[in-house]
């Protein structure tokens, strides 16, 4: 009997790693969903407060002439257009999805900080390739400051500059939730389940692409509106110094001091319990990650469409 029972014992917890197994590549493949639209949203609409008239004209030209049909085509709704493209067939033929799907982050391990593993050591686009169709093993921070070239650039097609800007506009924001410029072994914290009062329970990437952005308010132009009124001069002129590898350093830091530091010990169920002064310091990280992807997206865009 004791054997018997050992023997399902031993059966049940091969099962279990099977199991495990199998789910672990698609947590990994869930892994690129970032802020949610309500996110991107935010950021894209401080990010217009900041355009300079110039910038601000050619944007929504280019804007306006976008063929797809995803997203409308405001400057705030094509900031969700990324993440609609690369799941339009993430359930059939997968070419968006394969093609694009590693760009959305930039992941850096929490035990080994490395920006240039993060970014598989930067690979080189082909002369000639157009960035939209560059390897698909590249991170954000390099996608952003290639198409950001492209922008800049006045020989780039018409359709190439429609892609450049509509990744721009959705990537910035990106590497702004410190849960996709990290890993900590936990598929960015989609393998990590959690818990607060008033906030129910889910990944902890979730929670970090969702629920705390959902807390500051349910309406995006509100709160980009009230996020708007809270920066101070300084702040501003801060934010938009620094590099987009400086942007994703400072993300990982803060992922790795304000998230991973700070999880409580793990229940018996293996969930986390985040208790509500953790809640309350990731909404007030959560806000000042969207003000910061804001002001740095004007800055690029304000810099790349300078010229009439
Ligand atoms: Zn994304």
């Amino acid at each position: 009997m004791l054997a018997a029972t050992s023997t399902s014992t031993a059966r049940f917890a091969h099962l279990l790693l099977r199991v495990a197994l199998c789910i672990a590549p698609v947590l990994h493949a869930e892994r690129a969903l970032a802020w949610g639209d309500e996110g991107h949203e935010i950021v894209a609409t401080i990010a217009e407060h900041f355009l300079d008239p110039v910038a601000r004209h050619k944007a929504f030209a280019i804007l306006a002439a976008d063929p797809s049909t995803l997203t409308a085509h405001d400057f705030v709704a094509e900031a969700t257009w990324a993440d609609r493209y690369r799941d339009s067939d993430r359930n059939g033929t997968k070419v968006h999805y394969l093609q694009t799907r590693q760009w959305h982050f930039v992941d850096i391990e929490i035990t080994l900080a490395d920006l240039d593993a993060a970014c598989f050591q930067h690979p080189a686009i082909p002369t000639g390739t157009a960035v939209s169709a560059g390897p698909a093993a590249d991170c954000a921070v390099d996608k952003i400051d290639q198409f950001t070239a492209e922008l800049t650039a006045p020989g780039t097609s018409a359709a190439e500059r429609v892609l450049a800007l509509k990744f721009i506009l959705h990537f910035v924001g990106d590497i702004h939730q410190p849960l996709h410029a990290s890993d900590d072994h936990d598929a960015g914290g989609n393998a990590k389940q959690v818990s607060a009062a008033g906030l129910g329970s889910g990944s902890l990437h979730a929670f970090w692409d969702t629920q705390f952005v959902k807390s500051l308010g349910t309406d995006p132009a509100t709160v980009a509106t009230m996020l708007i009124a809270k920066m101070t001069p300084a702040q501003i002129a801060q934010w938009s110094g620094g590099k987009t590898t400086d942007w994703a350093t400072e993300s990982f830091g803060v992922s790795k001091a304000q998230i991973y530091a700070k999880l409580p010990k793990p229940q018996s169920n293996g969930s986390y319990l985040l208790p509500p002064t953790l809640v309350a310091s990731s909404e007030q990280i959560v806000a000042q990650q969207l003000s910061k992807a804001g002001v740095r997206l004007a800055t690029i865009l304000n810099r790349a469409l300078a010229t009439p």
